[in-house]
């Protein structure tokens, strides 16, 4: 044998070992990867970079922010006699908790989406829902030729401001269902400004008329002015659902409503309370409804609030113009005979070392409210 085959021959024998060494090492390394991946994102993933606030009461350091005091996966809680399905997008409210998106709902008949409400991470918690669901097929459901109709509470930013993307993501994609956006007074030109405050945007989607979407898909507000009193008026109707809207009250706005469907496959009554503190109409929307959506507050607890005034009873005043404190929220359920209850825009306001997030549940069942949960998003009622 040549000197140089001598030579290649000795290189293989340190390099075939050594390379065959590193590779046992990578994949040993990756292993352990995935192990310490699972642990991480079981035990301490949501904790890490976490800090304690040094202090609690503001709206970015509210115990009900912390990712210590979150959270559970979404879950299918909806009863099986239906086929109709509410989903909860975003059960968050102005309080910036990064782990629940704002104001959003949709409810799915007969395979189709209606939404209710249009908070921040709309767009986003569509996605988050249909990962977490199996056993309904999302995809289909919110296929983008099937987002079209949105009903909106009232026009409270944190109610709202995802009406950007409901109208233009998917224009985006190249999809142009017409949009229609029921609402309170007002509401036609808050979907007029929209359309014109992302012309330029949707005028790089379509290259031709910026006034439309792709395929020349329109997106319009329908205002609901016309005399609604306690007793409700009937607002939309197609194959799958009559909705009724009823005012509601809600501190100084002067026209909020709770949206009451009627499932036409299944005979399901959903109701929508949106936002707001007891009123006649919402009681008359939820009269014997099966499932009543809607928020609450704490009222044991309240002190530690981080708006509404200095002192407790400040405190009381001003939020309970607002909001749905339980003692309340037992009124209408004692009222209306509603059959369940899911609590979203739950304003759990408390003590950082007694914190449960379950608190504002207890106190509505410690008032007597039988059949109530409380939800995440992503979950399905
Ligand atoms: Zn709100
Ligand atoms: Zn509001």
């Amino acid at each position: 044998m040549k000197k140089q085959y001598y030579i290649q021959f000795a290189l293989l024998i340190v390099i075939v070992p050594f390379g065959l060494y590193s590779f046992k090492t990578i994949l040993s390394r990756w292993e352990k990867n995935l192990e310490l991946g699972k642990k991480t994102t079981e035990q301490n993933y949501l904790n890490v970079p976490f800090h304690e606030p040094s202090n609690p009461n503001t709206p970015f350091t509210a115990p009900e922010n912390w990712p210590t005091k979150e959270n559970r996966a979404p879950l299918d809680r909806s009863p099986k006699e239906f086929s109709s399905k509410v989903i909860t997008l975003g059960t968050g409210t102005p309080t910036p908790n990064p782990f629940r998106n704002g104001a959003a709902h949709a409810l799915v008949v007969n395979g189709y989406p209606y939404f209710v409400d249009c908070g921040e991470g709309w767009w986003r918690g569509l996605t988050k829902a249909v990962q977490a669901q199996k056993d309904i097929d999302l995809i289909n459901t919110f296929k983008f030729k099937n987002l079209k109709y949105m009903f909106l509470t009232h026009l409270h930013e944190d109610h709202t401001v995802g009406l950007p993307s409901f109208i233009n993501n998917p224009y985006k994609f190249h999809d142009g269902a017409d949009k229609k956006v029921y609402g309170p007074e007002g509401v036609d030109e808050m979907i007029s400004h929209i359309n014109a405050a992302w012309e330029i945007d949707r005028h790089d989607v379509t290259q031709a008329d910026s006034k439309r979407g792709a395929d020349g898909a329109t997106a319009v507000g329908v205002p609901l002015s016309e005399n609604i009193d306690n007793n409700g008026r009937k607002i939309f109707e197609d194959e799958n659902v009559i909705v009724e809207a009823f005012p509601t009250k809600h501190g100084a706005l002067k026209h909020t409503y709770a949206y009451r469907f009627t499932c036409k496959p299944d005979g399901r009554i959903v109701v929508f309370g949106g936002d707001g503190t007891y009123s006649e109409g919402l009681v008359n929307a939820s009269k014997d409804a099966d499932l009543l959506v809607v928020e609450g507050i704490t009222r044991k607890n309240i002190k530690y609030a981080t708006w509404g005034g200095e002192t407790e009873e400040e405190k009381v005043k001003t939020i309970g113009e607002y909001h749905m404190f339980p003692n309340l929220l037992k009124r209408v359920y004692n009222e209306s005979k509603v059959k369940n209850i899911v609590l979203v825009h739950v304003q759990n306001y408390n003590d950082p070392d007694k914190f449960d997030r379950h608190d504002v549940l207890h106190e509505m069942i410690d008032e007597g409210i039988q059949n109530i949960l409380m939800a995440e998003d992503g979950d399905i009622y």
